[in-house]
């Protein structure tokens, strides 16, 4: 049945997608009216960043590479000074959402425009959401300042992504498609986009698993990737995003693989009261999203057990209780005792029900 009534609002990102897009830089840049360029990195991509600011010469303030997991205010707090001392006018960010939210978080305090070179496929580069964390607490903030302007995506950036990383981080980006297609909002550009989405990476993901240098897989899985991190900065997020920041902000587990173990579980779940609009997904999986979702992950080697993250049999009470402290609305009801059998289930490694 098509939509009889909805609003959509479409976020306005330019992106640069294909082969050698990362030659594009310097143009994208001065496009967006950046003279001096901050580049960020993690730690683990410091030498990639160096030379990208050694290509752009002096269009390049310099390098910072000290992004981390959560965006930490600290760092946030010592980027800025970088960025003041080296007369930047604009951020450039390579790499995942750890680098991506540090670029965000400096536009959100002084509205730079922002270049990213998405190197995983968690999504960020195409929302207005910051997550940032203080004093241990992680607070999310959106703004039209933390969208970034210009999106290069270049499949070539992605092949040296370790397989293990690019599976939990592919599951990461199906889990904003997923709950994408139910979200109170839906629309359906966001749905086709979710669907097309989940398509590519589900036929991408065990081509890279056989080999991580298989170039067109590559493609196909960064495509999917824009399209399902599109979709998360278009409509609200429910269960699994909750339970998963949940997971992450108070039992410090890792951000992509928590998402990979809980994405099966928290289908299941809501199956049955978003049979209608999850059905173009399940029958991406062989009728049943829960069961088929559990199924690729495994194929693809993903770990399965939130036990294996490292969370303590001892915290799924305190995991169950906070997760339905503040309510929020998902196709089913959050009930406390229904959410702590699930997360029993992810914790073991059961099948989802
Ligand atoms: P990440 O950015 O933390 O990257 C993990 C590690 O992999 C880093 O060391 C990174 O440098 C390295 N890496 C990245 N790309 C690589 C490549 N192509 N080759 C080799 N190494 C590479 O991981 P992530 O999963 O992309 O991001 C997670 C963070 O992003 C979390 O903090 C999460 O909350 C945030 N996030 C935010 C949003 C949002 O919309 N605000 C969306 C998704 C994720």
């Amino acid at each position: 049945a098509r939509p009889l009534d909805f609003t959509c609002t479409l976020n306005p990102a330019r992106i640069v997608f294909g082969s050698g897009t990362r030659a594009k830089v310097a143009d994208e840049l001065a496009a967006l009216g950046v003279n001096r360029a901050l580049v960020l990195s993690t730690p683990y991509q410091k030498a990639d960043a160096q030379a990208l600011a050694a290509e752009l010469g002096d269009k390049a303030a310099g390098v910072f590479s000290d992004a981390a997991m959560h965006t930490p205010v600290e760092v946030t707090e010592k980027a800025m000074a970088v960025y003041t001392e080296l007369g930047a006018d604009g951020v450039v960010a390579l790499g995942g959402g750890s680098t991506i939210g540090l670029g965000k978080a400096i536009a959100y305090r002084n509205d730079c425009p922002q270049l990213v070179i998405a190197t995983t496929y968690a999504g960020s580069e195409v929302t207005p959401i910051l997550g940032q964390t203080e004093n241990g607490v992680k607070t999310t903030v959106r703004a039209a300042s933390i969208l970034p302007e210009t999106v290069i995506y270049d499949p070539d950036l992605t092949r040296g992504l370790p397989v293990a990383m690019s599976v939990t981080s592919g599951l990461n980006a199906m889990s904003h498609a997923v709950e994408g297609v139910y979200a109170q909002d839906r629309n359906p550009v966001a749905s086709q986009m979710a669907i097309e989405g989940v398509r590519a990476l589900r036929d991408a993901l065990p081509q890279i698993v056989a080999d991580p240098r298989n170039s067109a897989a590559r493609n196909d899985a960064l495509y999917g990737a824009w399209l399902c991190g599109t979709v998360l900065g278009s409509v609200g997020m429910a269960l699994h995003h909750k339970l998963c920041h949940t997971l992450g902000g108070s039992f410090d587990l890792p951000h992509a693989e928590t998402h990979s173990v809980m994405l099966p579980h928290t289908a299941a779940f809501n199956a049955g009261a978003a049979a209608e609009a999850m059905k173009p997904l399940a029958d991406l999986f062989g009728g049943d999203i829960g069961a088929g979702l559990w199924q690729f992950a495994k194929d693809l080697g993903a770990p399965m057990t939130l036990k294996d993250l490292g969370l303590a049999k001892a915290d799924l009470d305190r995991a169950a209780d906070l997760a339905v402290k503040n309510p929020y609305w998902n196709p089913r009801p959050v009930e406390r005792d229904a959410i702590r059998a699930l997360l029993g289930r992810a914790w073991e490694g059961a099948a989802p029900e």
